[in-house]
Protein backbone atom coordinates (compact mmCIF):
# COMPACT_ATOMS: atom_id res chain seq x y z
CA UNK A 1 0.00 0.00 0.00
CA UNK A 2 1.18 3.58 -0.58
CA UNK A 3 2.38 5.20 2.17
CA UNK A 4 1.44 8.72 1.01
CA UNK A 5 -0.03 9.71 -2.84
CA UNK A 6 0.13 13.84 -3.86
CA UNK A 7 -2.51 14.55 -5.91
CA UNK A 8 -1.27 16.58 -8.92
CA UNK A 9 -4.13 18.41 -10.09
CA UNK A 10 -6.77 20.82 -8.98
CA UNK A 11 -10.63 20.74 -9.50
CA UNK A 12 -12.95 17.65 -9.51
CA UNK A 13 -10.39 15.35 -10.65
CA UNK A 14 -8.44 16.01 -7.53
CA UNK A 15 -10.93 15.51 -5.13
CA UNK A 16 -12.34 12.53 -7.03
CA UNK A 17 -8.93 11.57 -6.59
CA UNK A 18 -8.88 12.00 -2.86
CA UNK A 19 -12.16 10.42 -2.24
CA UNK A 20 -10.49 7.15 -3.83
CA UNK A 21 -7.51 7.39 -1.61
CA UNK A 22 -9.67 8.02 1.22
CA UNK A 23 -12.00 4.69 0.55
CA UNK A 24 -8.14 2.77 0.09
CA UNK A 25 -6.73 4.50 3.52
CA UNK A 26 -4.18 6.01 1.40
CA UNK A 27 -3.24 9.54 3.19
CA UNK A 28 -3.09 12.53 0.48
CA UNK A 29 -1.22 15.49 0.14
CA UNK A 30 -3.17 18.15 -2.19
CA UNK A 31 -0.83 21.01 -4.18
CA UNK A 32 -2.70 24.26 -5.00
CA UNK A 33 -1.70 27.52 -6.71
CA UNK A 34 -2.11 30.80 -4.84
CA UNK A 35 -5.55 31.38 -7.30
CA UNK A 36 -6.79 28.24 -5.15
CA UNK A 37 -5.48 28.59 -1.38
CA UNK A 38 -9.83 28.19 -0.59
CA UNK A 39 -10.34 25.69 -3.12
CA UNK A 40 -11.83 22.36 -2.37
CA UNK A 41 -9.28 20.26 -2.91
CA UNK A 42 -7.01 21.92 -0.09
CA UNK A 43 -9.38 21.40 2.29
CA UNK A 44 -10.37 17.91 1.99
CA UNK A 45 -6.57 16.09 1.48
CA UNK A 46 -5.28 15.54 4.52
CA UNK A 47 -2.60 17.90 3.92
CA UNK A 48 -2.11 20.41 1.22
CA UNK A 49 1.12 22.72 0.04
CA UNK A 50 1.16 25.90 -2.07
CA UNK A 51 3.63 25.41 -5.01
CA UNK A 52 3.47 28.49 -6.55
CA UNK A 53 1.85 31.59 -8.50
CA UNK A 54 -2.12 31.10 -10.34
CA UNK A 55 -0.03 30.68 -13.97
CA UNK A 56 -0.32 27.15 -14.70
CA UNK A 57 3.10 27.21 -16.20
CA UNK A 58 4.48 28.44 -12.68
CA UNK A 59 2.07 25.83 -10.20
CA UNK A 60 0.43 22.73 -11.54
CA UNK A 61 2.91 22.47 -14.48
CA UNK A 62 6.05 23.44 -12.61
CA UNK A 63 7.66 19.78 -12.26
CA UNK A 64 10.23 21.06 -9.68
CA UNK A 65 7.76 22.20 -7.50
CA UNK A 66 5.55 19.84 -7.03
CA UNK A 67 8.64 17.08 -6.55
CA UNK A 68 9.56 18.89 -3.89
CA UNK A 69 6.58 18.91 -2.67
CA UNK A 70 5.99 15.06 -2.82
CA UNK A 71 9.32 14.37 -1.57
CA UNK A 72 9.08 17.23 2.08
CA UNK A 73 5.74 15.76 2.44
CA UNK A 74 7.12 12.03 2.48
CA UNK A 75 4.78 10.82 -0.21
CA UNK A 76 5.63 7.65 -2.38
CA UNK A 77 3.35 8.06 -4.87
CA UNK A 78 2.14 11.13 -7.24
CA UNK A 79 -1.18 10.68 -9.15
CA UNK A 80 -1.20 13.40 -12.37
CA UNK A 81 -5.39 13.02 -12.85
CA UNK A 82 -6.36 14.47 -16.35
CA UNK A 83 -4.82 17.75 -17.89
CA UNK A 84 -1.85 19.50 -16.57
CA UNK A 85 0.88 17.17 -16.54
CA UNK A 86 -0.98 13.59 -16.74
CA UNK A 87 0.56 13.23 -20.45
CA UNK A 88 4.04 14.64 -20.22
CA UNK A 89 6.35 11.84 -20.20
CA UNK A 90 8.94 13.85 -18.68
CA UNK A 91 6.99 13.96 -15.76
CA UNK A 92 6.14 10.23 -15.09
CA UNK A 93 10.13 10.02 -15.31
CA UNK A 94 10.31 12.48 -13.03
CA UNK A 95 8.72 10.98 -10.59
CA UNK A 96 10.10 7.27 -11.02
CA UNK A 97 13.73 9.06 -10.95
CA UNK A 98 13.11 10.55 -7.49
CA UNK A 99 11.55 7.41 -5.92
CA UNK A 100 8.02 8.15 -6.45
CA UNK A 101 5.20 5.83 -7.90
CA UNK A 102 3.36 8.09 -10.92
CA UNK A 103 0.21 6.78 -11.33
CA UNK A 104 -0.33 6.02 -14.67
CA UNK A 105 1.33 4.05 -17.60
CA UNK A 106 5.28 3.95 -18.20
CA UNK A 107 7.20 6.97 -19.34
CA UNK A 108 7.53 5.51 -22.76
CA UNK A 109 3.71 5.04 -23.52
CA UNK A 110 2.88 8.87 -22.37
CA UNK A 111 5.78 9.69 -25.36
CA UNK A 112 4.09 6.94 -27.97
CA UNK A 113 0.98 7.64 -27.38
CA UNK A 114 1.60 11.56 -27.60
CA UNK A 115 3.55 11.31 -30.79
CA UNK A 116 0.49 10.89 -32.87
CA UNK A 117 2.09 9.77 -36.37
CA UNK A 118 4.27 7.62 -34.32
CA UNK A 119 1.35 6.01 -32.77
CA UNK A 120 -0.72 5.77 -35.72
CA UNK A 121 2.05 3.45 -37.53
CA UNK A 122 2.23 1.47 -35.05
CA UNK A 123 -1.77 0.80 -34.85
CA UNK A 124 -1.11 -0.11 -38.56
CA UNK A 125 1.64 -2.37 -38.11
CA UNK A 126 -0.53 -3.78 -35.57
CA UNK A 127 -3.73 -4.60 -37.93
CA UNK A 128 -5.88 -1.57 -36.05
CA UNK A 129 -7.57 0.30 -38.53
CA UNK A 130 -6.48 3.79 -39.36
CA UNK A 131 -7.53 6.35 -41.29
CA UNK A 132 -5.29 7.26 -44.62
CA UNK A 133 -3.38 10.03 -43.92
CA UNK A 134 0.63 11.29 -43.64
CA UNK A 135 3.06 8.54 -43.78
CA UNK A 136 6.13 8.88 -41.41
CA UNK A 137 6.97 11.38 -39.02
CA UNK A 138 4.32 13.75 -40.39
CA UNK A 139 4.92 17.29 -42.26
CA UNK A 140 5.80 20.62 -41.19
CA UNK A 141 6.06 22.35 -44.59
CA UNK A 142 3.05 23.23 -46.81
CA UNK A 143 4.45 22.30 -50.06
CA UNK A 144 4.10 18.53 -48.59
CA UNK A 145 0.89 18.81 -46.71
CA UNK A 146 -0.47 19.86 -50.30
CA UNK A 147 1.04 16.61 -51.64
CA UNK A 148 -0.23 14.46 -48.73
CA UNK A 149 -3.92 16.55 -49.45
CA UNK A 150 -3.72 15.63 -53.43
CA UNK A 151 -2.84 11.75 -52.78
CA UNK A 152 -5.46 11.58 -49.92
CA UNK A 153 -8.55 13.77 -51.88
CA UNK A 154 -10.11 16.11 -50.25
CA UNK A 155 -11.61 16.75 -46.79
CA UNK A 156 -8.67 16.64 -44.66
CA UNK A 157 -8.06 17.14 -41.53
CA UNK A 158 -4.88 18.85 -40.32
CA UNK A 159 -3.79 17.88 -36.96
CA UNK A 160 -0.73 18.83 -34.77
CA UNK A 161 1.65 15.66 -33.91
CA UNK A 162 1.29 16.13 -30.27
CA UNK A 163 -1.66 17.35 -30.62
CA UNK A 164 -4.40 17.24 -27.52
CA UNK A 165 -7.89 19.08 -26.60
CA UNK A 166 -8.44 19.94 -30.82
CA UNK A 167 -5.81 22.37 -30.89
CA UNK A 168 -3.89 23.07 -34.01
CA UNK A 169 -6.74 20.92 -35.62
CA UNK A 170 -8.47 22.23 -39.26
CA UNK A 171 -10.50 21.03 -41.68
CA UNK A 172 -9.77 21.83 -45.22
CA UNK A 173 -11.88 21.00 -47.95
CA UNK A 174 -9.60 21.93 -51.04
CA UNK A 175 -6.29 22.89 -51.76
CA UNK A 176 -6.51 26.54 -51.55
CA UNK A 177 -7.97 25.89 -47.52
CA UNK A 178 -5.19 23.56 -47.15
CA UNK A 179 -3.12 25.95 -48.43
CA UNK A 180 -4.47 28.97 -45.92
CA UNK A 181 -5.08 26.85 -43.08
CA UNK A 182 -1.79 24.85 -42.45
CA UNK A 183 -0.08 27.59 -41.15
CA UNK A 184 -2.45 28.67 -39.27
CA UNK A 185 -3.16 25.13 -37.00
CA UNK A 186 0.96 24.76 -37.30
CA UNK A 187 1.31 27.96 -35.62
CA UNK A 188 -1.79 27.12 -32.78
CA UNK A 189 0.42 23.92 -32.41
CA UNK A 190 3.77 25.60 -32.12
CA UNK A 191 1.92 28.07 -29.25
CA UNK A 192 0.42 25.35 -27.75
CA UNK A 193 2.88 21.85 -27.89
CA UNK A 194 6.16 23.69 -29.16
CA UNK A 195 5.74 21.66 -31.98
CA UNK A 196 5.91 22.65 -35.97
CA UNK A 197 5.26 18.63 -36.95
CA UNK A 198 1.68 18.32 -38.00
CA UNK A 199 -0.13 14.90 -40.08
CA UNK A 200 -3.16 15.15 -41.92
CA UNK A 201 -6.29 12.36 -42.16
CA UNK A 202 -8.61 12.00 -44.15
CA UNK A 203 -11.54 13.86 -43.03
CA UNK A 204 -14.51 11.19 -42.34
CA UNK A 205 -17.95 12.48 -42.49
CA UNK A 206 -20.76 11.89 -40.14
CA UNK A 207 -18.56 9.94 -37.70
CA UNK A 208 -19.45 8.96 -34.52
CA UNK A 209 -16.45 8.83 -31.55
CA UNK A 210 -16.43 5.84 -29.98
CA UNK A 211 -13.72 5.51 -27.36
CA UNK A 212 -12.88 1.98 -24.87
CA UNK A 213 -11.76 1.81 -21.55
CA UNK A 214 -8.65 -0.04 -21.19
CA UNK A 215 -7.57 -1.56 -17.79
CA UNK A 216 -4.14 -3.12 -18.09
CA UNK A 217 -1.97 -4.19 -15.11
CA UNK A 218 1.81 -4.96 -14.82
CA UNK A 219 1.33 -8.34 -15.71
CA UNK A 220 0.17 -8.52 -19.12
CA UNK A 221 -3.53 -8.72 -18.45
CA UNK A 222 -5.39 -6.64 -20.33
CA UNK A 223 -9.17 -5.85 -20.80
CA UNK A 224 -11.67 -3.55 -21.72
CA UNK A 225 -14.35 -2.20 -20.01
CA UNK A 226 -16.83 -1.02 -23.15
CA UNK A 227 -17.32 1.98 -24.95
CA UNK A 228 -18.29 5.56 -24.51
CA UNK A 229 -19.95 7.72 -27.25
CA UNK A 230 -18.17 11.53 -27.48
CA UNK A 231 -20.05 12.39 -29.93
CA UNK A 232 -21.14 15.41 -28.85
CA UNK A 233 -18.40 18.07 -29.05
CA UNK A 234 -18.22 21.31 -29.53
CA UNK A 235 -14.71 22.66 -31.79
CA UNK A 236 -13.61 18.59 -31.18
CA UNK A 237 -13.92 19.02 -27.30
CA UNK A 238 -16.20 16.87 -25.64
CA UNK A 239 -19.69 18.05 -24.13
CA UNK A 240 -22.03 14.75 -23.21
CA UNK A 241 -20.62 11.34 -23.11
CA UNK A 242 -22.69 8.59 -22.59
CA UNK A 243 -22.40 4.74 -22.90
CA UNK A 244 -23.50 2.41 -24.17
CA UNK A 245 -22.87 4.34 -27.51
CA UNK A 246 -26.73 3.93 -28.77
CA UNK A 247 -25.92 2.53 -32.19
CA UNK A 248 -23.28 0.11 -31.16
CA UNK A 249 -24.10 -3.55 -31.85
CA UNK A 250 -22.70 -6.53 -29.54
CA UNK A 251 -20.61 -7.81 -32.73
CA UNK A 252 -19.23 -4.26 -33.30
CA UNK A 253 -18.97 -3.81 -29.59
CA UNK A 254 -16.66 -7.08 -29.29
CA UNK A 255 -14.53 -5.91 -32.45
CA UNK A 256 -14.07 -2.65 -31.40
CA UNK A 257 -13.34 -3.69 -27.99
CA UNK A 258 -10.77 -6.77 -29.17
CA UNK A 259 -8.90 -4.11 -31.12
CA UNK A 260 -8.58 -1.25 -28.33
CA UNK A 261 -7.08 -4.25 -25.98
CA UNK A 262 -4.71 -5.25 -28.72
CA UNK A 263 -3.40 -1.67 -29.43
CA UNK A 264 -2.55 -1.77 -26.06
CA UNK A 265 -1.15 -5.29 -25.61
CA UNK A 266 0.95 -4.28 -28.92
CA UNK A 267 2.87 -1.68 -26.79
CA UNK A 268 2.70 -3.48 -23.55
CA UNK A 269 0.95 -0.51 -21.83
CA UNK A 270 -0.12 -0.72 -18.22
CA UNK A 271 -3.32 1.10 -16.12
CA UNK A 272 -6.13 3.07 -17.42
CA UNK A 273 -5.96 4.31 -20.72
CA UNK A 274 -8.77 5.03 -23.62
CA UNK A 275 -8.30 3.92 -27.47
CA UNK A 276 -10.25 6.22 -29.50
CA UNK A 277 -11.81 5.18 -32.69
CA UNK A 278 -14.40 7.07 -35.42
CA UNK A 279 -16.69 5.23 -36.44
CA UNK A 280 -18.07 5.83 -39.99
CA UNK A 281 -21.70 5.39 -41.04
CA UNK A 282 -21.10 2.42 -42.59
CA UNK A 283 -20.10 0.41 -39.24
CA UNK A 284 -16.05 0.59 -40.36
CA UNK A 285 -14.00 2.34 -37.27
CA UNK A 286 -10.52 3.98 -37.37
CA UNK A 287 -8.12 4.00 -34.44
CA UNK A 288 -7.39 8.54 -33.85
CA UNK A 289 -5.54 8.20 -30.73
CA UNK A 290 -5.07 6.36 -27.48
CA UNK A 291 -5.13 8.88 -23.98
CA UNK A 292 -2.96 7.69 -21.77
CA UNK A 293 -4.61 8.83 -18.38
CA UNK A 294 -7.65 8.76 -16.74
CA UNK A 295 -10.17 10.56 -18.87
CA UNK A 296 -13.06 13.37 -17.79
CA UNK A 297 -15.50 10.78 -18.73
CA UNK A 298 -14.28 8.09 -16.88
CA UNK A 299 -17.34 8.27 -14.65
CA UNK A 300 -20.04 6.81 -17.37
CA UNK A 301 -18.08 3.84 -17.65
CA UNK A 302 -17.44 3.38 -13.62
CA UNK A 303 -21.72 3.61 -13.30
CA UNK A 304 -22.50 1.02 -16.07
CA UNK A 305 -19.95 -1.71 -14.83
CA UNK A 306 -19.61 -0.37 -11.24
CA UNK A 307 -16.07 0.02 -11.31
CA UNK A 308 -13.73 2.14 -9.62
CA UNK A 309 -11.14 3.53 -11.92
CA UNK A 310 -9.51 5.70 -9.86
CA UNK A 311 -9.31 3.40 -7.19
CA UNK A 312 -7.87 0.75 -10.17
CA UNK A 313 -5.41 2.97 -11.20
CA UNK A 314 -4.13 3.11 -8.23
CA UNK A 315 -4.28 -0.62 -6.99
CA UNK A 316 -2.44 -1.23 -10.74
CA UNK A 317 0.02 1.21 -9.88
CA UNK A 318 0.79 -0.27 -6.93
CA UNK A 319 1.52 -4.32 -9.02
CA UNK A 320 -1.54 -5.55 -7.62
CA UNK A 321 -3.16 -7.80 -11.17
CA UNK A 322 -6.54 -7.12 -12.65
CA UNK A 323 -9.01 -8.63 -10.55
CA UNK A 324 -11.37 -9.54 -13.32
CA UNK A 325 -11.30 -11.64 -16.85
CA UNK A 326 -13.26 -9.68 -19.59
CA UNK A 327 -15.66 -12.60 -19.98
CA UNK A 328 -16.54 -11.31 -16.10
CA UNK A 329 -17.43 -7.45 -17.28
CA UNK A 330 -20.93 -6.62 -17.61
CA UNK A 331 -22.75 -4.01 -18.47
CA UNK A 332 -25.76 -2.57 -16.34
CA UNK A 333 -28.19 0.10 -18.00
CA UNK A 334 -27.28 3.54 -19.73
CA UNK A 335 -25.13 6.73 -18.23
CA UNK A 336 -24.54 10.10 -19.65
CA UNK A 337 -22.53 12.82 -18.26
CA UNK A 338 -23.13 16.41 -18.97
CA UNK A 339 -20.21 18.49 -19.03
CA UNK A 340 -21.03 21.68 -16.79
CA UNK A 341 -18.79 24.87 -17.90
CA UNK A 342 -18.18 28.26 -16.38
CA UNK A 343 -19.40 30.42 -19.54
CA UNK A 344 -22.27 32.41 -20.97
CA UNK A 345 -24.00 29.78 -23.44
CA UNK A 346 -24.65 32.96 -25.59
CA UNK A 347 -21.53 33.75 -26.68
CA UNK A 348 -19.73 30.29 -25.41
CA UNK A 349 -17.80 32.98 -23.25
CA UNK A 350 -15.76 32.53 -20.27
CA UNK A 351 -18.14 33.35 -16.99
CA UNK A 352 -15.42 33.44 -13.83
CA UNK A 353 -16.98 34.85 -10.85
CA UNK A 354 -18.36 34.15 -7.22
CA UNK A 355 -20.66 31.47 -6.81
CA UNK A 356 -23.83 32.88 -4.50
CA UNK A 357 -25.99 29.59 -4.18
CA UNK A 358 -24.67 25.83 -5.19
CA UNK A 359 -27.56 23.34 -4.94
CA UNK A 360 -26.51 20.23 -6.85
CA UNK A 361 -29.31 17.68 -8.26
CA UNK A 362 -29.78 14.10 -5.79
CA UNK A 363 -31.24 11.36 -6.18
CA UNK A 364 -31.30 7.52 -7.16
CA UNK A 365 -29.02 7.70 -10.13
CA UNK A 366 -27.43 11.07 -9.99
CA UNK A 367 -24.10 11.70 -9.48
CA UNK A 368 -22.41 15.59 -9.26
CA UNK A 369 -18.84 16.17 -9.35
CA UNK A 370 -17.42 18.96 -8.99
CA UNK A 371 -15.35 21.59 -6.36
CA UNK A 372 -17.81 24.40 -5.85
CA UNK A 373 -19.55 25.76 -3.04
CA UNK A 374 -21.27 28.94 -2.07
CA UNK A 375 -18.79 31.47 -2.39
CA UNK A 376 -16.35 29.96 -4.19
CA UNK A 377 -14.70 32.01 -6.72
CA UNK A 378 -14.23 30.47 -9.96
CA UNK A 379 -10.28 31.22 -10.69
CA UNK A 380 -9.91 32.87 -14.34
CA UNK A 381 -6.90 30.64 -14.78
CA UNK A 382 -8.14 27.42 -16.02
CA UNK A 383 -10.06 25.29 -17.26
CA UNK A 384 -13.87 26.07 -16.67
CA UNK A 385 -15.04 22.89 -16.13
CA UNK A 386 -16.80 23.44 -13.22
CA UNK A 387 -18.70 20.43 -12.72
CA UNK A 388 -19.73 16.88 -14.30
CA UNK A 389 -23.52 15.86 -14.09
CA UNK A 390 -23.82 12.10 -14.51
CA UNK A 391 -26.82 10.20 -14.49
CA UNK A 392 -27.21 6.50 -14.55
CA UNK A 393 -30.28 4.29 -15.22
CA UNK A 394 -31.99 1.13 -16.77
CA UNK A 395 -32.48 2.29 -20.55
CA UNK A 396 -30.98 5.14 -22.47
CA UNK A 397 -34.45 6.92 -22.27
CA UNK A 398 -34.80 6.41 -18.21
CA UNK A 399 -31.23 8.05 -17.93
CA UNK A 400 -32.42 11.36 -20.11
CA UNK A 401 -35.53 11.66 -17.77
CA UNK A 402 -33.52 11.55 -15.46
CA UNK A 403 -31.02 14.15 -16.77
CA UNK A 404 -33.65 16.63 -17.66
CA UNK A 405 -34.68 16.61 -13.90
CA UNK A 406 -31.88 16.76 -12.49
CA UNK A 407 -30.66 19.73 -14.79
CA UNK A 408 -33.38 21.71 -14.18
CA UNK A 409 -33.00 21.15 -10.21
CA UNK A 410 -29.65 21.98 -10.73
CA UNK A 411 -28.86 25.61 -8.99
CA UNK A 412 -25.97 27.33 -9.78
CA UNK A 413 -26.29 31.36 -8.91
CA UNK A 414 -23.50 34.32 -9.65
CA UNK A 415 -21.88 32.50 -12.97
CA UNK A 416 -23.48 31.78 -16.11
CA UNK A 417 -23.07 28.18 -17.45
CA UNK A 418 -23.94 26.18 -20.00
CA UNK A 419 -27.53 24.28 -18.14
CA UNK A 420 -29.49 25.34 -20.62
CA UNK A 421 -27.88 24.44 -23.80
CA UNK A 422 -28.19 21.05 -21.65
CA UNK A 423 -31.36 20.84 -21.77
CA UNK A 424 -32.03 21.90 -24.71
CA UNK A 425 -29.89 19.24 -26.54
CA UNK A 426 -32.09 16.85 -24.29
CA UNK A 427 -35.13 18.21 -26.11
CA UNK A 428 -33.85 17.41 -29.71
CA UNK A 429 -35.25 14.56 -31.29
CA UNK A 430 -32.07 13.98 -33.08
CA UNK A 431 -30.44 13.13 -29.55
CA UNK A 432 -32.93 11.82 -28.11
CA UNK A 433 -33.16 9.08 -30.96
CA UNK A 434 -29.49 8.92 -30.73
CA UNK A 435 -28.86 9.78 -34.37
CA UNK A 436 -25.80 12.57 -34.01
CA UNK A 437 -22.70 12.31 -35.39
CA UNK A 438 -19.54 15.05 -34.13
CA UNK A 439 -21.02 17.84 -35.87
CA UNK A 440 -24.28 17.45 -34.12
CA UNK A 441 -23.22 20.88 -31.51
CA UNK A 442 -22.78 22.86 -34.69
CA UNK A 443 -26.86 23.51 -35.17
CA UNK A 444 -26.56 25.28 -31.45
CA UNK A 445 -23.26 27.54 -32.46
CA UNK A 446 -25.31 30.93 -31.76
CA UNK A 447 -23.47 32.87 -35.49
CA UNK A 448 -21.92 35.35 -33.24
CA UNK A 449 -19.77 32.15 -31.74
CA UNK A 450 -18.77 30.73 -35.19
CA UNK A 451 -16.07 32.98 -36.70
CA UNK A 452 -14.20 31.50 -39.53
CA UNK A 453 -10.78 30.05 -39.04
CA UNK A 454 -9.29 33.13 -40.25
CA UNK A 455 -11.35 35.65 -38.15
CA UNK A 456 -10.43 33.90 -34.65
CA UNK A 457 -7.46 33.43 -35.37
CA UNK A 458 -7.02 37.08 -36.49
CA UNK A 459 -9.20 37.70 -32.67
CA UNK A 460 -6.39 36.24 -30.70
CA UNK A 461 -3.84 37.75 -32.44
CA UNK A 462 -5.58 41.33 -32.07
CA UNK A 463 -6.62 39.99 -28.18
P1 LIG B 1 -7.38 15.75 -29.69
O1 LIG B 1 -6.29 14.89 -29.16
O2 LIG B 1 -6.95 17.15 -29.98
O3 LIG B 1 -8.61 15.66 -28.88
P2 LIG B 1 -8.38 13.76 -31.59
O4 LIG B 1 -7.52 13.13 -32.62
O5 LIG B 1 -8.73 12.94 -30.40
O6 LIG B 1 -7.72 15.16 -31.15
O7 LIG B 1 -9.73 14.26 -32.28
C1 LIG B 1 -10.67 15.05 -31.62
C2 LIG B 1 -11.98 15.06 -32.39
O8 LIG B 1 -11.78 15.57 -33.71
C3 LIG B 1 -12.60 13.70 -32.61
O9 LIG B 1 -13.37 13.29 -31.52
C4 LIG B 1 -13.45 13.95 -33.83
O10 LIG B 1 -14.65 14.63 -33.51
C5 LIG B 1 -12.59 14.87 -34.63
N1 LIG B 1 -11.73 14.13 -35.58
C6 LIG B 1 -10.47 13.70 -35.37
N2 LIG B 1 -9.98 13.08 -36.46
C7 LIG B 1 -10.95 13.12 -37.39
C8 LIG B 1 -11.06 12.68 -38.76
N3 LIG B 1 -10.05 12.09 -39.37
N4 LIG B 1 -12.24 12.87 -39.40
C9 LIG B 1 -13.29 13.49 -38.79
N5 LIG B 1 -13.23 13.96 -37.53
C10 LIG B 1 -12.09 13.79 -36.82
Amino acid sequence: MFKKLLVANRGTIAIRIIRACRELGIPTVAVFSTADKDALHVRMADESVCIGPPAAEDSYLNIPSILSAALTYGADAVHPGYGFLSENGDFAEACQRSGLQFVGPRARHIRLMGDKPRARRIMKRAGVPVLPGSEGKGVSEVRDALADGKRLGFPVLIKAAAGGGGKGMRIARDAGELERLFPIARGESEAAFSSRTMYLEKYLERARHVEFQILADNHRSVIHLGERDCSIQRRHQKVIEESPCPVLTARLREKMGKAAVRAAEVVGYSNVGTVEFLLAPDGQFYFIEMNTRIQVEHGVTEMVTSTDLVKESIRMAMGEELGIRQRAVTFKGAAIEFRIYAEDPERHLPSPGVVSNHHPPGGLGVRVETALYDGYRVPVHYDPLIAKLIVHSDTRDLAMARARAALREYLIDGIKTNIPLHLKILHDPDFIRGDFATDFLRRYEPSSARPSDADALAAEKAS
